[in-house]
Protein backbone atom coordinates (compact mmCIF):
# COMPACT_ATOMS: atom_id res chain seq x y z
CA UNK A 1 0.00 0.00 0.00
CA UNK A 2 1.45 3.81 -0.44
CA UNK A 3 1.75 5.11 2.45
CA UNK A 4 1.86 8.75 3.47
CA UNK A 5 5.97 8.02 4.54
CA UNK A 6 6.92 6.18 1.26
CA UNK A 7 5.37 9.71 -0.20
CA UNK A 8 7.19 11.93 1.98
CA UNK A 9 10.28 9.98 1.37
CA UNK A 10 10.08 10.16 -2.54
CA UNK A 11 8.82 13.81 -1.92
CA UNK A 12 11.99 15.15 -0.33
CA UNK A 13 14.30 13.32 -3.06
CA UNK A 14 12.75 14.71 -5.70
CA UNK A 15 11.12 18.14 -5.16
CA UNK A 16 12.61 21.75 -3.90
CA UNK A 17 12.41 22.15 -0.18
CA UNK A 18 11.28 25.57 -1.16
CA UNK A 19 8.05 24.42 -1.78
CA UNK A 20 7.08 23.23 1.93
CA UNK A 21 4.21 21.47 2.63
CA UNK A 22 1.94 22.19 5.32
CA UNK A 23 1.02 19.22 6.17
CA UNK A 24 2.78 15.17 6.07
CA UNK A 25 -0.21 13.83 4.45
CA UNK A 26 -0.64 12.96 0.81
CA UNK A 27 -4.52 13.62 -0.96
CA UNK A 28 -6.24 10.83 -2.01
CA UNK A 29 -9.70 12.12 -3.14
CA UNK A 30 -11.90 14.94 -1.02
CA UNK A 31 -15.82 15.84 -0.99
CA UNK A 32 -17.03 19.31 0.22
CA UNK A 33 -15.43 19.88 3.76
CA UNK A 34 -13.90 16.49 3.84
CA UNK A 35 -11.08 15.27 2.81
CA UNK A 36 -9.10 11.02 2.52
CA UNK A 37 -5.50 10.41 2.49
CA UNK A 38 -3.59 7.62 1.21
CA UNK A 39 -3.94 5.82 3.99
CA UNK A 40 -7.48 6.11 4.13
CA UNK A 41 -7.69 8.50 6.90
CA UNK A 42 -10.64 11.11 6.89
CA UNK A 43 -9.67 15.12 7.60
CA UNK A 44 -12.06 17.94 8.46
CA UNK A 45 -10.63 20.59 5.89
CA UNK A 46 -10.45 24.17 7.71
CA UNK A 47 -7.80 25.00 5.06
CA UNK A 48 -9.82 25.04 1.78
CA UNK A 49 -6.91 24.85 -0.02
CA UNK A 50 -6.01 28.15 1.02
CA UNK A 51 -8.70 30.11 0.68
CA UNK A 52 -9.80 28.20 -2.57
CA UNK A 53 -12.72 26.02 -1.98
CA UNK A 54 -15.45 28.57 -0.21
CA UNK A 55 -17.69 26.31 -2.48
CA UNK A 56 -16.82 23.26 -1.80
CA UNK A 57 -14.70 20.55 -2.75
CA UNK A 58 -15.62 19.62 -6.24
CA UNK A 59 -19.19 21.41 -5.90
CA UNK A 60 -21.56 19.71 -8.63
CA UNK A 61 -22.28 22.64 -10.26
CA UNK A 62 -18.35 23.47 -10.58
CA UNK A 63 -18.19 20.21 -11.71
CA UNK A 64 -20.92 20.23 -14.22
CA UNK A 65 -19.90 22.94 -15.91
CA UNK A 66 -16.28 21.54 -16.34
CA UNK A 67 -17.34 18.23 -17.29
CA UNK A 68 -19.60 19.91 -19.90
CA UNK A 69 -16.74 22.01 -21.20
CA UNK A 70 -14.18 19.15 -21.36
CA UNK A 71 -16.22 17.54 -24.08
CA UNK A 72 -16.69 20.45 -26.12
CA UNK A 73 -12.66 21.75 -25.90
CA UNK A 74 -10.00 22.49 -23.45
CA UNK A 75 -7.82 25.24 -24.90
CA UNK A 76 -7.91 26.95 -28.13
CA UNK A 77 -5.67 30.40 -26.27
CA UNK A 78 -8.41 33.27 -26.13
CA UNK A 79 -6.28 35.08 -27.93
CA UNK A 80 -6.40 33.20 -30.73
CA UNK A 81 -9.52 31.67 -30.97
CA UNK A 82 -11.87 33.56 -28.17
CA UNK A 83 -14.86 31.63 -26.51
CA UNK A 84 -18.38 32.36 -24.59
CA UNK A 85 -17.27 31.27 -21.43
CA UNK A 86 -14.55 33.92 -20.84
CA UNK A 87 -17.04 36.97 -22.18
CA UNK A 88 -20.04 35.41 -19.86
CA UNK A 89 -18.30 35.23 -16.82
CA UNK A 90 -16.26 38.78 -17.52
CA UNK A 91 -20.07 40.05 -17.93
CA UNK A 92 -20.98 38.61 -14.83
CA UNK A 93 -18.24 39.75 -12.60
CA UNK A 94 -18.52 43.47 -13.96
CA UNK A 95 -21.88 43.36 -13.11
CA UNK A 96 -21.41 42.20 -9.41
CA UNK A 97 -18.08 44.11 -8.61
CA UNK A 98 -19.54 47.27 -6.34
CA UNK A 99 -20.09 50.68 -7.75
CA UNK A 100 -21.46 52.33 -11.24
CA UNK A 101 -19.03 53.00 -13.33
CA UNK A 102 -18.49 50.28 -16.18
CA UNK A 103 -16.15 47.62 -16.04
CA UNK A 104 -14.07 45.16 -17.88
CA UNK A 105 -12.48 42.28 -16.88
CA UNK A 106 -9.17 40.48 -17.86
CA UNK A 107 -8.58 36.53 -16.79
CA UNK A 108 -5.03 35.53 -15.78
CA UNK A 109 -4.11 31.93 -14.50
CA UNK A 110 -2.75 32.93 -10.61
CA UNK A 111 -3.31 35.61 -7.56
CA UNK A 112 0.38 37.30 -8.70
CA UNK A 113 -0.54 37.06 -12.19
CA UNK A 114 -3.64 39.16 -11.59
CA UNK A 115 -1.30 41.32 -8.84
CA UNK A 116 1.01 42.19 -11.99
CA UNK A 117 -1.73 42.81 -14.17
CA UNK A 118 -3.31 45.13 -11.63
CA UNK A 119 -0.26 47.14 -11.62
CA UNK A 120 0.84 47.05 -15.40
CA UNK A 121 -2.26 48.45 -16.10
CA UNK A 122 -2.48 51.27 -13.39
CA UNK A 123 1.09 52.35 -14.75
CA UNK A 124 -0.43 52.66 -18.33
CA UNK A 125 -3.27 54.11 -16.74
CA UNK A 126 -1.28 56.65 -15.50
CA UNK A 127 1.98 57.02 -17.06
CA UNK A 128 3.75 56.73 -12.91
CA UNK A 129 5.99 54.51 -11.62
CA UNK A 130 5.26 54.65 -7.68
CA UNK A 131 3.43 51.65 -5.96
CA UNK A 132 2.49 51.92 -2.11
CA UNK A 133 1.48 48.81 -0.24
CA UNK A 134 0.67 47.84 3.22
CA UNK A 135 3.53 45.69 5.55
CA UNK A 136 2.21 42.28 6.49
CA UNK A 137 0.34 42.23 2.97
CA UNK A 138 0.98 39.40 1.08
CA UNK A 139 0.58 39.69 -3.10
CA UNK A 140 2.55 36.48 -4.34
CA UNK A 141 6.01 34.88 -5.31
CA UNK A 142 6.52 36.86 -8.89
CA UNK A 143 9.16 39.75 -8.79
CA UNK A 144 6.76 42.52 -8.54
CA UNK A 145 4.32 40.70 -6.08
CA UNK A 146 7.10 39.99 -4.02
CA UNK A 147 7.95 43.36 -3.68
CA UNK A 148 5.25 44.07 -2.68
CA UNK A 149 4.46 41.91 -0.30
CA UNK A 150 5.25 43.21 3.51
CA UNK A 151 6.54 40.02 4.50
CA UNK A 152 10.21 39.17 4.79
CA UNK A 153 10.43 35.31 5.61
CA UNK A 154 9.84 33.37 3.92
CA UNK A 155 8.54 34.74 0.99
CA UNK A 156 11.52 37.77 0.30
CA UNK A 157 14.20 36.15 1.73
CA UNK A 158 17.25 35.90 0.07
CA UNK A 159 15.41 36.61 -3.59
CA UNK A 160 16.25 40.51 -3.68
CA UNK A 161 16.38 43.02 -5.48
CA UNK A 162 12.69 43.33 -6.17
CA UNK A 163 11.34 45.99 -8.68
CA UNK A 164 12.01 49.92 -7.70
CA UNK A 165 9.52 52.45 -6.59
CA UNK A 166 7.44 50.14 -4.01
CA UNK A 167 6.71 52.00 -0.88
CA UNK A 168 4.87 50.43 2.42
CA UNK A 169 3.12 52.16 4.57
CA UNK A 170 1.65 50.50 8.05
CA UNK A 171 -1.49 48.57 8.22
CA UNK A 172 -3.99 49.19 11.21
CA UNK A 173 -4.23 46.97 13.63
CA UNK A 174 -6.27 48.18 16.68
CA UNK A 175 -5.48 45.02 18.69
CA UNK A 176 -2.10 46.08 18.25
CA UNK A 177 -2.23 49.68 18.73
CA UNK A 178 -1.64 50.39 14.99
CA UNK A 179 -4.92 52.93 13.97
CA UNK A 180 -5.70 54.46 10.60
CA UNK A 181 -4.35 58.02 11.68
CA UNK A 182 -0.89 56.31 12.30
CA UNK A 183 -1.24 55.16 8.61
CA UNK A 184 -1.98 58.22 7.34
CA UNK A 185 0.58 59.70 9.08
CA UNK A 186 3.36 58.13 7.51
CA UNK A 187 1.38 58.54 3.94
CA UNK A 188 1.79 62.43 4.43
CA UNK A 189 5.75 61.38 5.54
CA UNK A 190 6.23 59.23 2.70
CA UNK A 191 4.78 61.74 0.17
CA UNK A 192 7.06 64.79 1.68
CA UNK A 193 10.19 62.22 2.07
CA UNK A 194 10.17 59.83 -0.86
CA UNK A 195 7.50 60.18 -3.57
CA UNK A 196 5.02 62.57 -4.80
CA UNK A 197 1.81 61.83 -5.00
CA UNK A 198 1.49 62.66 -8.31
CA UNK A 199 3.99 59.86 -9.28
CA UNK A 200 1.85 57.41 -7.73
CA UNK A 201 -0.11 54.92 -10.19
CA UNK A 202 -1.48 52.41 -7.19
CA UNK A 203 -1.86 51.46 -4.36
CA UNK A 204 -2.91 47.48 -3.39
CA UNK A 205 -4.26 46.79 -0.20
CA UNK A 206 -6.37 43.36 1.03
CA UNK A 207 -9.25 44.50 2.64
CA UNK A 208 -8.66 41.52 5.02
CA UNK A 209 -5.21 40.27 5.00
CA UNK A 210 -4.82 36.94 4.21
CA UNK A 211 -1.18 35.64 5.28
CA UNK A 212 -0.75 38.70 7.35
CA UNK A 213 -3.01 37.16 9.80
CA UNK A 214 -6.94 38.18 8.61
CA UNK A 215 -6.42 41.91 10.17
CA UNK A 216 -9.47 43.71 8.76
CA UNK A 217 -9.22 47.01 7.09
CA UNK A 218 -10.93 49.48 9.13
CA UNK A 219 -14.13 51.07 6.85
CA UNK A 220 -12.54 54.61 7.82
CA UNK A 221 -9.22 53.38 6.29
CA UNK A 222 -10.96 52.14 2.78
CA UNK A 223 -12.97 55.54 2.41
CA UNK A 224 -9.94 57.84 3.67
CA UNK A 225 -7.90 56.00 0.79
CA UNK A 226 -10.65 56.20 -1.64
CA UNK A 227 -10.74 60.32 -1.28
CA UNK A 228 -6.75 60.04 -1.14
CA UNK A 229 -6.63 58.56 -4.47
CA UNK A 230 -9.45 60.41 -6.28
CA UNK A 231 -7.69 63.72 -5.10
CA UNK A 232 -4.16 62.73 -6.73
CA UNK A 233 -4.93 60.10 -9.48
CA UNK A 234 -4.10 57.03 -8.12
CA UNK A 235 -5.51 53.82 -8.96
CA UNK A 236 -6.82 51.87 -5.83
CA UNK A 237 -6.64 48.45 -6.07
CA UNK A 238 -8.28 46.08 -3.66
CA UNK A 239 -6.76 42.56 -3.38
CA UNK A 240 -9.21 40.20 -3.20
CA UNK A 241 -7.32 37.19 -3.58
CA UNK A 242 -7.85 35.73 -0.43
CA UNK A 243 -10.79 37.97 0.85
CA UNK A 244 -13.25 37.57 -1.89
CA UNK A 245 -15.62 35.30 -3.74
CA UNK A 246 -17.92 35.25 -0.60
CA UNK A 247 -15.32 34.56 2.17
CA UNK A 248 -16.25 37.90 4.41
CA UNK A 249 -20.32 37.70 3.27
CA UNK A 250 -20.26 39.82 0.68
CA UNK A 251 -18.89 38.87 -2.37
CA UNK A 252 -16.19 41.24 -2.35
CA UNK A 253 -15.20 42.36 0.96
CA UNK A 254 -14.32 45.79 0.28
CA UNK A 255 -18.30 45.95 -0.13
CA UNK A 256 -18.49 46.06 3.59
CA UNK A 257 -16.52 49.36 3.55
CA UNK A 258 -19.36 51.19 0.74
CA UNK A 259 -16.05 51.86 -0.99
CA UNK A 260 -15.72 51.67 -5.32
CA UNK A 261 -11.90 50.62 -6.02
CA UNK A 262 -10.99 50.91 -9.31
CA UNK A 263 -9.13 47.72 -9.50
CA UNK A 264 -10.03 44.46 -7.83
CA UNK A 265 -8.07 40.83 -8.45
CA UNK A 266 -9.26 37.76 -7.76
CA UNK A 267 -8.38 34.10 -8.01
CA UNK A 268 -8.38 30.88 -5.67
CA UNK A 269 -12.03 30.91 -4.87
CA UNK A 270 -13.19 32.45 -8.24
CA UNK A 271 -13.05 29.11 -9.85
CA UNK A 272 -13.68 26.70 -6.93
CA UNK A 273 -10.48 24.35 -7.20
CA UNK A 274 -9.18 25.31 -10.97
CA UNK A 275 -6.74 27.63 -11.74
CA UNK A 276 -8.15 31.10 -12.59
CA UNK A 277 -7.76 34.74 -11.27
CA UNK A 278 -9.30 37.88 -12.79
CA UNK A 279 -8.70 41.80 -12.91
CA UNK A 280 -11.89 43.27 -12.54
CA UNK A 281 -11.78 47.17 -13.33
CA UNK A 282 -13.04 50.76 -14.66
CA UNK A 283 -13.56 50.04 -18.50
CA UNK A 284 -11.31 52.88 -18.80
CA UNK A 285 -8.63 52.61 -16.88
CA UNK A 286 -8.95 48.94 -17.87
CA UNK A 287 -8.20 49.77 -21.57
CA UNK A 288 -5.30 51.60 -20.88
CA UNK A 289 -2.76 49.20 -22.46
CA UNK A 290 -2.35 48.43 -26.22
CA UNK A 291 -3.85 45.69 -27.94
CA UNK A 292 -1.86 42.75 -27.23
CA UNK A 293 -0.03 43.84 -23.71
CA UNK A 294 -2.42 41.89 -21.76
CA UNK A 295 -3.12 38.30 -22.06
CA UNK A 296 -1.09 34.44 -21.78
CA UNK A 297 -1.58 31.97 -23.08
CA UNK A 298 -3.34 29.85 -20.88
CA UNK A 299 -4.72 32.87 -19.36
CA UNK A 300 -8.80 32.49 -18.53
CA UNK A 301 -8.91 28.82 -19.74
CA UNK A 302 -11.95 27.59 -20.86
CA UNK A 303 -12.22 24.89 -18.08
CA UNK A 304 -11.65 27.71 -15.57
CA UNK A 305 -13.88 30.25 -16.46
CA UNK A 306 -16.66 27.43 -16.87
CA UNK A 307 -15.65 26.50 -13.00
CA UNK A 308 -16.03 29.68 -12.00
CA UNK A 309 -19.81 30.33 -13.78
CA UNK A 310 -20.39 27.42 -11.33
CA UNK A 311 -19.40 28.82 -8.45
CA UNK A 312 -21.67 32.20 -8.62
CA UNK A 313 -24.35 29.67 -9.33
CA UNK A 314 -23.25 27.66 -6.32
CA UNK A 315 -22.82 31.28 -4.36
CA UNK A 316 -26.49 32.48 -5.28
CA UNK A 317 -28.73 29.15 -5.03
CA UNK A 318 -26.77 28.24 -1.58
CA UNK A 319 -27.05 31.83 -0.27
CA UNK A 320 -23.99 31.68 0.55
CA UNK A 321 -23.05 34.74 1.29
CA UNK A 322 -26.04 34.80 4.18
CA UNK A 323 -24.36 31.51 4.85
CA UNK A 324 -21.04 33.03 5.80
CA UNK A 325 -22.43 35.84 7.85
CA UNK A 326 -23.67 33.13 9.67
CA UNK A 327 -21.02 30.81 10.28
CA UNK A 328 -18.43 33.40 10.83
CA UNK A 329 -20.79 34.29 14.06
CA UNK A 330 -21.09 30.53 14.79
CA UNK A 331 -17.24 30.12 14.80
CA UNK A 332 -16.35 33.45 16.98
CA UNK A 333 -18.94 32.48 19.71
CA UNK A 334 -17.65 28.86 19.92
CA UNK A 335 -14.11 30.16 19.67
CA UNK A 336 -14.67 32.96 22.46
CA UNK A 337 -16.20 30.20 24.47
CA UNK A 338 -12.83 28.24 24.09
CA UNK A 339 -11.26 30.87 24.97
CA UNK A 340 -13.11 31.22 28.53
CA UNK A 341 -11.74 28.16 29.53
CA UNK A 342 -8.60 27.81 31.95
CA UNK A 343 -7.29 24.84 30.27
CA UNK A 344 -6.55 25.54 27.16
CA UNK A 345 -3.48 26.98 24.77
CA UNK A 346 -3.76 31.33 25.81
CA UNK A 347 -5.77 32.54 22.97
CA UNK A 348 -5.02 36.53 22.32
CA UNK A 349 -7.27 38.44 20.05
CA UNK A 350 -10.16 36.90 18.10
CA UNK A 351 -11.35 38.45 14.86
CA UNK A 352 -13.51 37.69 11.72
CA UNK A 353 -15.23 39.50 8.75
CA UNK A 354 -18.12 36.72 7.93
CA UNK A 355 -15.89 33.57 7.83
CA UNK A 356 -12.88 34.86 7.46
CA UNK A 357 -12.26 34.45 11.16
CA UNK A 358 -9.26 33.79 12.75
CA UNK A 359 -7.68 33.73 16.57
CA UNK A 360 -4.41 34.96 18.17
CA UNK A 361 -2.28 32.05 20.30
CA UNK A 362 -0.61 33.93 23.10
CA UNK A 363 2.37 33.07 25.47
CA UNK A 364 0.37 33.66 28.38
CA UNK A 365 -3.63 34.67 29.09
CA UNK A 366 -4.51 38.51 28.51
CA UNK A 367 -0.76 38.76 27.27
CA UNK A 368 -0.23 39.90 23.57
CA UNK A 369 3.13 38.41 23.19
CA UNK A 370 2.74 36.18 20.03
CA UNK A 371 3.89 32.56 19.91
CA UNK A 372 4.26 31.12 17.17
CA UNK A 373 5.59 27.61 18.63
CA UNK A 374 2.45 27.16 19.84
CA UNK A 375 1.00 27.92 16.16
CA UNK A 376 3.01 25.55 14.78
CA UNK A 377 2.08 22.95 17.60
CA UNK A 378 -1.50 23.12 17.26
CA UNK A 379 -1.57 22.94 13.42
CA UNK A 380 0.35 19.18 13.81
CA UNK A 381 -2.04 17.97 16.60
CA UNK A 382 -5.27 19.15 14.88
CA UNK A 383 -3.88 17.36 12.00
CA UNK A 384 -2.98 14.18 14.28
CA UNK A 385 -6.53 14.70 15.18
CA UNK A 386 -8.06 14.73 11.84
CA UNK A 387 -8.09 18.57 11.32
CA UNK A 388 -6.66 20.12 8.57
CA UNK A 389 -5.71 23.92 10.17
CA UNK A 390 -3.79 26.80 8.67
CA UNK A 391 -1.62 29.60 10.32
CA UNK A 392 -0.62 32.91 9.29
CA UNK A 393 0.45 36.13 10.26
CA UNK A 394 3.53 38.08 10.19
CA UNK A 395 4.45 36.85 13.84
CA UNK A 396 2.94 33.01 12.45
CA UNK A 397 0.99 32.80 15.77
CA UNK A 398 -2.42 33.39 14.16
CA UNK A 399 -4.59 30.68 13.41
CA UNK A 400 -7.07 30.89 10.26
CA UNK A 401 -10.37 29.06 9.53
CA UNK A 402 -11.00 29.03 5.71
CA UNK A 403 -13.82 25.99 6.12
CA UNK A 404 -15.83 25.50 2.85
CA UNK A 405 -18.82 27.76 2.93
CA UNK A 406 -21.02 24.98 2.19
CA UNK A 407 -19.57 22.61 5.03
CA UNK A 408 -22.44 20.68 6.52
CA UNK A 409 -23.62 21.86 10.32
CA UNK A 410 -22.43 18.57 11.79
CA UNK A 411 -19.08 18.54 9.75
CA UNK A 412 -18.24 22.49 10.90
CA UNK A 413 -19.45 21.81 14.45
CA UNK A 414 -17.05 18.32 14.72
CA UNK A 415 -14.37 20.69 13.19
CA UNK A 416 -14.93 22.90 16.03
CA UNK A 417 -15.02 20.04 18.44
CA UNK A 418 -11.24 18.75 16.82
CA UNK A 419 -10.12 22.62 17.48
CA UNK A 420 -11.10 22.76 20.78
CA UNK A 421 -9.61 19.18 21.88
CA UNK A 422 -6.52 19.95 20.23
CA UNK A 423 -5.83 23.50 21.88
CA UNK A 424 -7.14 21.54 25.20
CA UNK A 425 -4.56 18.50 24.37
CA UNK A 426 -1.52 20.98 24.29
CA UNK A 427 -2.08 23.15 27.22
CA UNK A 428 -2.48 19.54 29.40
CA UNK A 429 1.04 18.80 27.39
CA UNK A 430 2.56 21.53 28.90
CA UNK A 431 0.84 21.50 32.41
CA UNK A 432 2.40 17.78 32.19
CA UNK A 433 5.70 19.54 31.23
CA UNK A 434 6.41 21.99 33.61
N1 LIG B 1 -2.91 38.05 -3.05
C1 LIG B 1 -3.37 37.53 -1.91
C2 LIG B 1 -4.16 38.40 -0.98
C3 LIG B 1 -3.14 36.18 -1.59
O1 LIG B 1 -3.61 35.69 -0.44
C4 LIG B 1 -2.41 35.39 -2.49
C5 LIG B 1 -2.13 33.97 -2.18
O2 LIG B 1 -2.22 33.50 -1.07
C6 LIG B 1 -1.94 35.97 -3.67
C7 LIG B 1 -2.22 37.30 -3.93
C8 LIG B 1 -1.16 35.17 -4.66
O3 LIG B 1 -1.99 34.25 -5.29
P1 LIG B 1 -1.38 32.99 -6.05
O4 LIG B 1 -0.77 32.10 -5.02
O5 LIG B 1 -2.56 32.38 -6.76
O6 LIG B 1 -0.36 33.52 -7.01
Amino acid sequence: MTTNDSLNVRRQAATPRGVATATTVFAERAENAELWDVEGRRFIDFAGGIGVLNTGHRNPLVMQRVNEQLDRFTHTAYQVVPYEPYVELAERLNALAPGNTPKKTLFVTSGAEAIENAIKIARAHTGRPGVIAFSGGFHGRTHMTMGLTGKVVPYKKGFGPFPGEIYHLPFPMPAHGVTVDDTFKAMDRLFKADIDPARVAAIVIEPVQGEGGFHIAPTELLQRLRTLCDEHGIVLIADEVQSGFGRTGKLFAVEHAGIEPDIITTAKSLAGGFPLAGVIGKADIMDAPEPGGLGGTYGGSPIGCAAALGVLQAIEEGKLLERSTEMGKRMIARINRIAARNDVLPIGDIRGLGAMVAFELVKAPGSMEPDPDAAKALCARALENGLLLLSCGVYANVIRILVPLTAEDNVLEEGLGMLEKSLSDLAVGRVAAE
